[in-house]
């Protein structure tokens, strides 16, 4: 890494000590620890994953880096101060949020995302550090430096679409989990997890954003060479939610020790926004899974496939099979 942003990274390092302390050992960090201790999170993982707290205050952190002689000018290009309209100073650029510290591979902070206590139309439920010289989204595995090892002695790797998933999962027991910061997943994600995984199980929301975003990651993770699986969730839960809601030795077990392949991935895929005891959702369902799965399938799956599909529509296995040859 370049030596011109060895400052960003120190005061990176500086800000989420500074957060740390607010958060674990000031009244005004009280609300946000309860908050915290409320959704699950254990007192270990707060400060393995180095959260913390910034205050509502409008310049504390920008004083403190000022103080240590930093150059604000940077600081601003680092995402961590804004500089005041008449043109007087810096504000801080995170206040009132609970702070979650990026990593990058080598477990230097380069990066914040922040949270609001209390969920609100008016306000952004994250917000997130600019790119900047040392924090590009499109780069950046949150857990990547920790997950690391675990994930190559595995060659598996879990991947979520939020952070706060694998924070969560790590009370499952599961270490070997990363995540990027929303739905899109790069080629240079996958790039990083091909070189240290050859099995990766894909868990996204139960939401409609997050079937999406599972089938977009199969499919490029399968595009990458990586064998991929899917792990699917009830409606509305996200896998934060279930291990809150059922444990973490039923996330482990149920949900990320059975995931589903591709082609059963894309019958639920399809089934999901139907009534199959309605004909035409039955014919839609039975063209739109044909027509993504007819070229891909094994002979074996093939078989399998048609079983599956006439046990859930009625229809035969030789009219599905007709309609399959037809559609290769
Ligand atoms: P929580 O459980 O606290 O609601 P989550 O991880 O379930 O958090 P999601 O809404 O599922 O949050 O979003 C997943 C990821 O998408 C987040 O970790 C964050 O990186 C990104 N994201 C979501 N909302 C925003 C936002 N408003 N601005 C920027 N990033 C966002
Ligand atoms: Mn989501
Ligand atoms: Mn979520
Ligand atoms: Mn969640």
């Amino acid at each position: 890494r370049k030596v011109e942003n060895q400052s960003m990274i120190e005061a990176h390092k500086l800000a989420a000590n500074f957060y740390s302390h607010l958060l674990l050992n000031t009244e005004e960090g009280e609300k946000a620890l309860s908050y915290l201790e409320q959704r699950g999170f254990l007192r270990e993982h707060i400060e393995k994953y180095g959260i913390g707290w910034s205050l509502d205050d409008r310049e504390v952190l920008s004083q403190l880096l000022q103080r240590k002689k930093f150059d604000m000018k940077e600081m601003e290009q680092a995402g961590l101060c804004i500089m005041k309209n008449d043109g007087t100073g810096y504000f801080d650029r995170f206040r009132g949020r609970i702070m979650f510290p990026l990593h990058d591979d080598s477990g230097n902070v380069v990066a914040f995302s922040g949270r609001i206590i209390k969920d609100s139309k008016d306000e952004a439920k994250y917000l997130n550090s600019p790119e900047t010289p040392i924090f590009e989204k499109g780069r950046l595995l949150y857990n990547f430096h920790n997950a690391r090892l675990n994930v190559r002695k595995t060659g598996k790797v879990i991947l979520f679409e939020g952070f706060m998933d694998t924070i969560a999962a790590e009370r499952a027991g599961i270490m070997n989990s990363v995540a990027v910061m929303g739905t899109s997943l790069s080629d240079t994600h996958l790039t990083k997890l091909k070189r240290i995984a050859n099995q990766l199980i894909i868990c996204c929301d139960g939401d409609n954003a997050g079937w999406e975003a599972a089938r977009r990651f199969a499919i490029l993770a399968d595009q990458k060479g990586l064998d991929a699986q899917i792990a699917l969730l009830p409606e509305k839960i996200d896998p934060d939610d279930y291990i809150s809601t059922y444990g973490g030795e039923a996330f482990a077990t149920k949900i990320i020790g059975s995931p589903h392949s591709y082609m059963s991935f894309t019958l639920a895929y399809y089934k999901r926004s139907k009534n199959l005891s309605h004909e035409n959702d039955v014919l839609q369902y039975i063209h739109e899974v044909m027509e993504e799965l007819a070229s891909k399938v094994s002979p074996v799956e093939r078989d399998l496939l048609i079983r599956q599909l006439n046990a859930e529509t009625g229809i035969s296995a030789e009219a599905l099979k007709e309609q399959h040859t037809k559609i290769i």
